[in-house]
């Protein structure tokens, strides 16, 4: 926000907003307005359906385990170097055959990390 503003320039940025049954891939717009004021505006691009998955429903029962959620792309942290697509995930970490799963935290990959920066006009940083 403060990139925007101080930059009076216009940023859009991908994400991801699923739900269990569902792949949505949004962007969003952040826009400078008059007297340091900002316009947030966000839209579907397209979605896709897939099998429902028990790890991102909120009815399920958690562990006190804690996985990473990318707050952009959605993948799941496994290493410091790698994420995966959620599904991929799900078979990696042996959880679909889990009666409970882990608690969702959220983050940010090294990608959409990256993305971000470029978005706001700054070099790619550390994590
Ligand atoms: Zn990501």
């Amino acid at each position: 926000m403060n990139s925007v503003r101080t930059r009076n320039a216009t940023v859009r940025l991908p994400f991801r907003c699923d739900a269990p049954d569902c792949r949505r891939y949004l962007e969003m717009e952040i826009t400078p307005l008059p007297e340091a004021g900002l316009e947030f505006s966000s839209w579907i691009v397209r979605e896709e359906p897939r099998e429902t998955l028990a790890l991102l429903d909120i009815r399920v029962s958690r562990t006190s385990d804690i996985i990473t959620m990318c707050s952009m792309c959605r993948k799941i942290k496994l290493s410091e170097s790698t994420w995966m697509e959620v599904e991929a995930a799900i078979h990696a970490l042996d959880l679909f055959a889990e009666a409970e799963l882990p608690q969702i935290s959220h983050g940010l990959c090294r990608s959409c990390f990256d993305t971000s920066l470029a978005a706001i006009g700054k070099r790619t940083g550390n994590l």
